[in-house]
């Protein structure tokens, strides 16, 4: 009778650990995509992507440092 008990708490054993490994990883994936959230502006000085809340922006236009925000208004006013 004893050897019967053993059998069944080996199958059992055995069941529970097939449930375990079959079990899908409920760990979530790591890798959620970028956080690219906020999109991108090119700097119209050097054409440097910039993400919306780094960039400099003045009016429509977008730079990517004051800087260059500044060296593009330079640029234009002595264009002319
Ligand atoms: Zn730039």
């Amino acid at each position: 009778m004893n050897i019967l008990f053993l059998i069944a708490a080996f199958v059992l054993v055995f069941m529970v650990v097939r449930l375990l490994l079959k079990t899908p990883d409920v760990k979530r994936p790591k890798h959620p995509q970028q956080v690219s959230s906020s999109h991108m502006l090119r700097c119209e000085y050097c054409g440097l992507h910039v993400p919306e809340n780094e960039a400099v922006k003045e009016g429509p236009r977008a730079f990517c440092s004051n800087e260059h925000r500044e060296l593009a208004l330079a640029q234009e006013s002595t264009r002319e």
